[in-house]
């Protein structure tokens, strides 16, 4: 919902004042995310080098030839910086790259584990790359470009191609300054460009509007079956969503103690395994700690941490998350940063990235745990808010402006991805970078 201090602000007025002006993003455009355009492979010669240009040659509408044109793409491969001599490296081929970068550019850098260097000054020089990348972040926001860093275990290999192509796409158009850990995990085979998701089974919660009703659409388009879950009060939404989506709707309120249960029974009747669980209920009931009653405390609390937990235990007990499955939590920037006003919130938020973390670390049948932690977006729920605040949340970022249900989905289909083995125990900020919590 556009105010009127946003239109102020991006109006000519606000430009002369010296606003800065955000750069209309380029998003998804139904089941085209790719971009087209050049991507330039630089930096130091690595087993990676070979592998991405292989990969990328076989993406629609990309041309790796340097010709000297403008770059959609530059993709710095650090993985083989040895030393902090080496970093001068960075200077010489991004002082002549950058200027060559389009709007809406993408600026991905890889370097390796700090913890596998082989000395301390390889650590030192690794560690330097997220340093840079973010800061680049912050500098080429305004352009609508993005930089985020990936950094890789010793052993990946084909993991890094999914992640890159996400990196790559338009998908990620508010990922930017990020820090993305791949890790060597086994990958089968890799996912299709068009619809990797066909064939599998989804359910969300809180799927009646907002970020869920993204998700849910998203999920759908990219081949899922989708089960969308909300309370029965929101049925005719949820109905009706599921019905444009031919998904199936589920009226159930998470917060009921034997929600586990009836879920785990309904899943049962329909011969159901989940692929894709997405836990994207969630509340807020906002108010500062002295004047906090134990209803919004606990409320918040049972609906956005305690039911997640119960439901995922009963789910993979009955085996009701199939092998290979991914589990998406949707966390948030203000449980990672802490927010005055929502002590309750914030809890429940941070709570779900210290399971979603533990959780990647148990040997699980390959199911993979990952959190996003959404910034500012657009919805119902941040619509509420008072109108100063909501131009803070929507401006103290690198892109100057709010996410979209969208951007969050994009991150979970992401995620769900059957070859995104390699991200397990990641929090994801989908925030343009934003400045809370950086
Ligand atoms: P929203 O309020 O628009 O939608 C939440 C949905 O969850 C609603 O459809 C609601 O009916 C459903 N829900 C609530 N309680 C439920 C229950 N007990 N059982 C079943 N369903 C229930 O919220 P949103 O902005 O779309 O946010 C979605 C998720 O993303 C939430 O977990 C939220 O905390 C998180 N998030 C949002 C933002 C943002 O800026 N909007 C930022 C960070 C995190």
């Amino acid at each position: 919902m556009t105010s009127w201090v946003t239109a102020f602000l991006n109006s000519a007025v606000g430009r002369w004042c010296g606003v800065p002006q955000p750069a209309l993003l380029q998003r998804p455009d139904g089941e085209t995310q790719c971009f087209r355009g050049s991507v330039l492979l630089c930096g130091k010669s690595s087993v990676y080098s070979a592998l991405l240009r292989q990969h990328l040659t076989g993406l629609p509408d990309l041309e790796l030839e340097d010709k000297g044109q403008p770059l959609q793409a530059i993709i710095f491969d650090g993985t083989q910086l040895q030393s902090t001599t080496e970093l001068d490296l960075l200077w010489q081929q991004f002082t002549l790259l950058l200027p060559r970068l389009t709007h809406h550019g993408r600026i991905i850098v890889l370097s390796a584990t700090v913890t596998e260097a082989r000395c301390a000054d390889a650590a030192a020089a690794q560690a330097a790359l997220s340093g840079f990348t973010r800061s680049l972040a912050k500098e080429y926001g305004r352009f609508g470009s993005t930089a985020n860093l990936l950094t890789l275990q010793d052993e990946v290999r084909q993991q890094l191609l999914p992640v890159l192509e996400f990196f790559l796409s338009k998908a990620s158009a508010y990922v930017t300054g990020q820090v993305v850990a791949v890790s060597a995990a086994l990958v089968q085979r890799l996912s299709p460009w068009v619809k990797p998701l066909q064939g599998k089974t989804a359910l969300v919660t809180g799927a009646a509007r907002g970020i869920g009703a993204a998700i849910a659409k998203k999920l759908t388009e990219q081949g899922a079956r989708v089960i969308g879950l909300d309370v029965p009060q929101a049925g005719s939404e949820l109905s009706a969503l599921m019905r444009q989506l031919s998904g199936q709707p589920l009226l159930l309120d998470i917060s009921q103690s034997d929600s586990a249960e009836q879920l785990s029974q309904w899943l049962a009747q329909q011969g159901m395994v989940l692929d894709i669980l997405v836990h994207n209920a969630g509340i807020t009931r906002d108010s500062l700690f002295h004047r906090m009653t134990e209803a919004q405390w606990t409320q918040t609390l049972d609906i956005n941490l305690r039911a997640v937990l119960r439901i995922t235990t009963v789910l993979l007990q009955q085996h009701q998350i199939s092998d290979n499955g991914r589990v998406v939590l949707l966390s948030s920037m203000n449980g990672l940063a802490g927010q005055k006003g929502q002590t309750n919130y914030a809890s429940s938020k941070a709570a779900l990235v210290g399971y979603c973390q533990f959780m990647a670390t148990q040997p699980q049948r390959g199911i993979t745990f990952n959190a996003i932690a959404p910034g500012f977006i657009e919805t119902q729920m941040t619509a509420t808010l008072p109108v100063m605040m909501r131009e803070a949340g929507r401006r103290m970022n690198s892109l100057y402006q709010a996410g979209t249900a969208e951007d969050v989905a994009c991150a979970v289909a992401f995620f769900a991805r059957p070859d995104a083995a390699g991200l397990n125990g990641t929090v994801l900020r989908v925030c343009g970078q934003s400045v809370i919590g950086a």
